[in-house]
């Protein structure tokens, strides 16, 4: 059975090893995430090509997606390395001391400017919660604290405020930097972190396109003001991905699965592509299985209609990379066989803008109701078959295109498969036999079954699909008339 749910699987440490990163692939990894928060260029660019080379050798499609460090906001770091602090004692961030000089008294600051945006009276949240302040006092440079929940403290660990609202720049000059490294690396796919509005994702597309970058812009859902302007995020975005680390730590864990659903309806409401990420088999950091909450968060958000799920320091710096991903290959399948994961209600209110559009769902119409065995999209962009997954079924839909771009693309999108096949060096008279024969070589489809065929009438042109065939495969009207 084919898994349509995709995989992301963070790249660090741990797949560094050549046969670790085998493993990674040949488990079904989908989308590799090249986390910029952490490690040099030179680090990502060997990880990057790396990839697209064992990628090659299995005949495998794996995209690539850079993640911007964004305004993430830190303590500096301490003398001894860590502190343990204690309830109801007072604790000062102060943005004019050393980077290194922290002790237990006080603790210096990466973002200089957190005086300003704090007031009395202010919830903290250190380490995603592990450690909780109030703000008691604010002067100049320094936020004095009392500790509501103590322990560990240890180096440049991040601060977020309970209901967000700090002022940062969703693009540092860290991440300006990086998005030219992202153009030169040709990801497919850069993430923004800490977006607050449809503008910042805008601006980070500018500089990517400047940069020559061709990728999909993706917004991480992780501040409270996120929530707010979801709509227009998800207009401005390709794929959105529900960060549920910072997001859970800025409006309360409660929120967050009630948020999850909310985002996942929203984003393929608007035919955008979404991603669920942070903590999905966290414990198989350390353990070779994952928990019964880790299986059922999976197969939830496969349920929900999910395009991808994600492992973080499961895969980039965990004991068991390629189990990880082979129990999220086995989970996402087992949630995919329900039948609540095949269907959605009907979308009543909606009008296609474009031929293509109109096109693309009317396929998937048919195609659920006809019984139709897979569906062939004749693509330059990807537009198509990304229509397509937006509608719940579970028919599979190959995306046939000679770019090379375009098959990365659409490894994120649930449902949907690449198959490098050119339109343009194909005899017209040909082209329904040679789709079907891919599709016959995959084991897709065999003689008797029905496909359908999206495609223009002229080949090779972007935006040109006017036309949807359906076919029975080892009949002769294969043959274009
Ligand atoms: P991060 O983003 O892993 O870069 O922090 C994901 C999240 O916040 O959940
Ligand atoms: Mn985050």
């Amino acid at each position: 059975m084919l898994r349509r749910t995709k995989i992301i699987a963070t790249l660090g440490p741990a797949t560094d090893d050549p046969k670790a990163l085998d493993e990674l692939i040949q488990a079904g990894v989908d989308v590799v995430r090249l986390n910029f928060s952490h490690g040099s260029h030179e680090e990502h660019r060997n990880r990057c090509e790396t990839v697209r080379n064992r990628a090659r050798a299995h005949g495998r499609q794996v995209g690539v997606l850079v993640d911007l460090q964004g305004p993430k906001i830190r303590i500096e770091r301490f003398q001894e390395g860590s502190v343990v602090l204690e309830e109801g004692e007072r604790f000062i961030l102060d943005s004019n001391l050393a980077p290194d000089a922290g002790d237990k008294d006080r603790v210096g600051l990466t973002y200089k400017q957190l005086p300003d945006d704090v007031n009395r009276g202010d919830t903290l949240l250190l380490d995603d919660g592990q450690v909780v302040l109030w703000v008691e006092d604010v002067r100049e440079t320094e936020v004095e604290c009392r500790v509501v929940l103590g322990g560990p403290l240890s180096n440049n660990k991040g601060i977020n405020r309970q209901g967000g609202g700090l002022s940062a720049k969703a693009l540092t000059d860290k991440d300006r930097i990086d998005i030219r490294v992202a153009a030169d690396m040709q990801a497919d796919y850069v993430a923004i972190s800490f977006p607050r509005s449809a503008e910042d994702v805008n601006e980070a597309r500018e500089l990517l396109r400047q940069a020559g970058g061709h990728g999909g812009l993706v917004a991480k859902i992780e501040r409270a003001e996120a929530i707010h302007n979801l709509e227009e995020i998800i207009e401005a975005s390709d794929a959105v991905m529900i960060a549920r680390g910072d997001l859970g730590v800025e409006i309360g864990d409660a929120e967050l699965p009630a948020v999850q659903k909310r985002i996942i309806s929203a984003a393929r409401n608007m035919d955008r592509v979404v991603i669920t990420a942070t903590q999905m088999m966290q414990s198989m950091v350390e353990s070779q299985i994952p928990t019964r909450a880790e299986v059922f968060d999976v197969a939830n958000a496969v349920i929900d209609g999910t395009d991808a799920v994600m492992l973080s320091a499961e895969t980039a710096t965990g004991r068991y990379p390629a189990k990880a991903v082979s129990a999220m290959d086995r989970i996402c399948k087992g949630a995919e066989r329900q039948r609540s994961a095949l269907w959605q209600e009907r979308r009543q209110k909606v009008r296609f803008n474009r031929i293509d559009e109109a096109i693309a769902k009317a396929a998937m119409y048919t195609a659920n109701h006809l019984g139709v065995k897979a569906i062939a999209a004749l693509t330059e962009s990807g537009a198509t078959p990304l229509w397509m997954s937006r509608i719940s079924s579970g028919i599979p839909i190959y995306a046939l295109t000679r770019h090379v771009e375009t098959r990365r693309k659409v490894t994120l999108y649930r449902g949907v498969y690449p198959v490098s096949f050119d339109v343009t060096t194909t005899d017209h008279a040909e082209v329904n036999r040679e789709a079907i024969d891919e599709l016959m070589r995959r084991g897709a489809v065999r003689d008797g079954d029905l496909v359908i065929i999206t495609k223009g009438d002229l080949a090779g042109v972007l935006g040109g699909t006017n036309a949807m065939k359906i076919l029975r495969v080892g009949e002769h009207e294969t043959r274009e008339q």
